[in-house]
């Protein structure tokens, strides 16, 4: 899930709330690029019984890709990884200001200070935030023409992230005690042949568990994953990528795993 220290509009209690409601039983918090939601959602999730697990979710980039790497179960205070998400953090400012350049470009004045409104962390700045300036604008009439038009990958205002390679990334989450997972790999439209590019270097990076049930993959995408998992014998993770309420699914709604394929929870020690 995420909280308002990324994209999310909840707070982690917020977050916890919903998925006590939802009879959920095991969370994690995976902000992009942001760890500092874990400790109110750890103490949350206690208060409500439910078993909570640490996460970050690392933009990284790869053939002009943006990939997305979930770290679950990392330790928030190893230093390279704080360090890491620093200098992220800086680079997504920069960013921020190279495409409000190009959206003014495009007729859209005050970019950057109209994102800045929907912040709900001064130290995050995403996408998101720029989508939402502009449909409450109505530069856009449909929040998602935002991104097919000028924010997703190749468009207008598009400005990628490039701080982290995937082995980066497997590497840090590893040294910071965590397990990466290649996170909603049916969402970068790839065909088989990058794909197959793209798990094979997650594997020989070092990552062993890819995400199948997810707020982020249509339909199609379980009976693929769930295939590919059980050929290339990939652990599997599931997660309903929550931001909002109206997008996407709600908490733990995802769908099931498989059930002979092995869920990555068997090493959160969980009684
Ligand atoms: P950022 O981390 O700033 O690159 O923005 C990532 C956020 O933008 C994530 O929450 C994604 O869900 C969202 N996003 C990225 N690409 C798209 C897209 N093509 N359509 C809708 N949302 C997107
Ligand atoms: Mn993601």
């Amino acid at each position: 899930m995420h909280s308002v220290f990324s994209d999310g509009d909840h707070t982690p209690e917020e977050l916890v709330g919903m998925a006590a409601a939802n009879g959920v039983n095991l969370i994690a918090l995976t902000d992009h690029d942001d760890i500092e939601g874990l400790g109110r959602m750890r103490a949350a999730a206690h208060k409500a019984g439910i078993f909570f697990v640490t996460g970050v979710e690392i933009s990284t980039h790869w053939a002009g890709c943006g990939i997305h790497i979930v770290g679950l179960a990392v330790d928030e205070n190893n230093r390279e990884l704080n360090d890491f998400l620093n200098g992220v953090q800086k680079e997504r400012e920069e960013r921020a200001h190279k495409s409000s350049g190009k959206l003014e470009e495009c007729g859209f004045q005050g970019a950057f200070e109209g994102a800045q409104k929907y912040v709900t962390n001064p130290k995050l700045i995403s996408r998101t935030h720029f989508a939402n300036w502009m449909y409450d604008q109505k530069y856009v009439n449909n929040w998602q023409v935002a991104f097919d038009k000028y924010l997703g990958k190749g468009q207008r205002a598009y400005v990628g992230l490039e701080s982290a390679t995937i082995p980066f990334a497997v590497e840090l989450i590893v040294k910071a005690g965590g397990i990466p997972v290649l996170a909603h790999p049916g969402r970068y439209r790839l065909d088989d042949l990058r794909l197959q590019e793209l798990m094979n270097l997650f594997r020989d990076s070092g990552g062993r568990t890819i995400e199948v049930t997810t707020g982020s993959h249509a339909p199609a995408d379980v009976p693929k994953f769930t295939e590919i998992a059980r050929r290339q014998h990939f652990e599997v993770s599931t997660g309903s990528d929550f931001h909002r309420l109206g997008i996407r699914c709600q908490i733990g709604r995802q769908g099931e795993l498989a059930r002979d394929l092995v869920p990555v929870w068997t090493h959160f020690g969980l009684s």
